[in-house]
């Protein structure tokens, strides 16, 4: 499942943009949601992790008509081999975190792969014929 292509731009409150700029980088003025394309309800990008506790993460969810900073419980999702964590938050809409990706940052690892496949085996795999 590709990534959700929501973006919130900079005429986000300027308190909310000082939060996010902080916290991650802010690049060229906005932040990229982080579900899964055409999932329900308000798009989300993670601020920071509780990581102190149990707990979860602080999450900024937004749609047309503004951004609401809220602190949410950690999604339960493993995968079968419990090598990776859903890393969205409990209830999330649409896929887990390790079933959503990228297509941009995918097109560019398949291309680093091309030039540089010793760094890439995971893109190798299926090259056998
Ligand atoms: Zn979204
Ligand atoms: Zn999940």
């Amino acid at each position: 499942m590709d990534q959700c292509t929501g973006i919130m731009l900079t005429t986000a409150p300027a308190h909310i943009i000082t939060l996010l700029a902080v916290v991650r980088e802010l690049r060229a003025g906005h932040a990229l949601c982080e579900l899964g394309e055409k999932h329900d309800g308000d798009h989300a990008t993670m601020l920071w992790d509780e990581d102190a506790g149990p707990g979860g993460a602080v999450w900024a969810r937004w749609d047309d008509r503004g951004v609401r900073i809220t602190s949410l419980d950690r999604c339960p999702g493993v995968t079968a081999d419990e090598e990776n964590a859903c890393g969205l938050f409990a209830d999330h809409p649409a896929a887990h975190g390790w079933e959503v990706t990228d297509p941009t940052k995918e097109a560019i690892s398949r291309e680093l792969a091309r030039n540089h496949p010793h760094l890439f085996p995971e893109y190798n795999e299926d090259d056998g014929g």
